[in-house]
């Protein structure tokens, strides 16, 4: 069983904050910043460009994409991490359809988050071969796969409702069909139980900043099923995926299976900090955060349908159908959200009019849920959002 106050220990959160907005930008890991200024003080400072090889740097996206293949079902020497989310979305896409000469569609759906779409819609207009991105809405997913895909691109919880895609049975359409998927977990890794093998997933990424809590910016992941890792071309074929990047070859070469997806130099600090982060996993049963984060969520629900009457739910009633976040509709989500933060009760907002709450029961209690619901009520109640100082947007929502 996993001890939640010991997780919780492990956390630095700011005093007099409740915390829902872990999917997002997951809190401070008590051993990041420690982790952080040994690796900028007595490797970067004492051993300097030796630590490359004696502080193990070169080998740390690998080492790091081990503990996460752990949490998404994948195999150790399956999952590599750097760059951005987009940057490995655009890797996935471009390997899947190189897998896909003969077709034409990459199929996707109207709940994904935007910078798929674009990234997809970038690498179908560069490769100027005549393909096309479908996006149908979320529940016409499995209708829509015919035989002319070439991968399915899907993220398994939708950024701004938490709905959840069954990715096991999408998957199996889509190989009925002969298309290769890709899963986005970018609101799954660290947040529910996740098996990309059992599955059959081709390909996943997804970010580390959200509920794995890396922090700002901290790199992405990108895992290639073994079966495709030898033969994935690589589109952005850098030095570090190489065979020999030492080797100083003219020609490229790609390295030995998921390798292959590194780009350039790995960002030594902020893996530190990832690697830190990844370490509490290791208390965790993702079984027991999942039962815990449906029981905070639900207590949530409960407790603003019971004194929120002007909000409306906009995530899946059905647990079973929800990701690890609950959203709720109102049409001045905005005003409202800035007077719940400016009472020390962290979310966030997703346009229009979407109140987004995020459960995290690594550093997160029901009792904290329980008020968060309470001071939602109360600004409900009171019309404290109308507030002018409330209006004004800032950029980052
Ligand atoms: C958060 C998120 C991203 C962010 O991409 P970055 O390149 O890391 O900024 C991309 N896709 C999905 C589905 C996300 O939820």
């Amino acid at each position: 069983m996993t001890d939640f106050a010991a997780t919780r220990a492990a956390f630095d959160l700011p005093e007099g904050v409740i915390y829902l907005d872990g999917n997002s930008l997951g809190v401070l890991p008590r051993g990041a910043a420690a982790r952080v200024e040994r690796t900028i003080r007595a490797e970067w400072g004492e051993r300097l460009i030796r630590a490359w090889n004696d502080a193990g740097w070169m080998t740390q996206p690998a080492r790091v994409g081990d503990r996460i293949a752990r949490l998404i079902g994948a195999p150790a020497g399956s999952v590599v991490v750097g760059d951005t989310l987009s940057i490995k979305v655009y890797q996935a896409l471009a390997a899947a359809l190189a897998l896909r000469p003969g077709r034409r569609i990459v199929l996707s759906d109207s709940g994904n988050f935007p910078t798929d779409l674009y990234i997809a819609q970038g690498l179908l207009d560069t490769l100027g071969q005549g393909h096309e991105l479908r996006v149908v809405a979320p529940e016409e997913v499995a209708g829509a796969i015919t035989g002319d895909v070439a991968a399915t691109l899907l993220t398994e919880v939708d950024y701004r409702t938490g709905r959840l895609h069954d990715m096991a049975a999408l998957t199996r359409v889509a190989h009925e069909a002969g298309a290769l998927a890709i899963w986005d977990l970018a609101h799954s890794a660290g947040a529910i139980p996740v098996d990309v093998t059992r599955a059959g997933a081709d390909f996943a990424v997804g970010c580390t900043y959200k509920y794995l809590n890396g922090g700002p910016g901290a790199p992405a992941f990108i895992h290639v099923a073994p079966r495709h890792a030898a033969v994935a071309r690589p589109a952005l074929a850098g030095w570090m995926g190489h065979e020999a990047p030492f080797a100083f070859d003219a020609a490229y070469r790609p390295g030995a299976g998921i390798e292959r997806m590194r780009v350039g130099t790995p960002p030594v600090i902020a893996l530190a900090a990832l690697e830190a982060a990844l370490e509490v996993w290791d208390m965790v049963d993702m079984r027991d955060v999942r039962a815990a984060s449906l029981r905070l969520s639900e207590r949530f629900i409960a407790e603003v349908e019971a004194q929120c009457p002007a909000l409306e739910l906009a995530s899946p009633r059905d647990a079973a159908q929800r990701g690890s976040q609950v959203s709720f509709r109102h049409p001045h989500a905005y005003p409202v959200m800035a007077a719940l933060i400016d009472r020390g009760v962290i979310g966030d907002v997703r346009a229009p009019d979407i109140l987004r709450f995020g459960f995290t029961p690594l550093y997160l209690s029901e009792q904290e849920v329980v008020r968060a619901a309470g001071v939602l009520a109360t600004i409900m109640r009171d019309e404290a959002w109308r507030d002018p100082r409330f209006q004004q947007r800032q950029a980052v929502t």
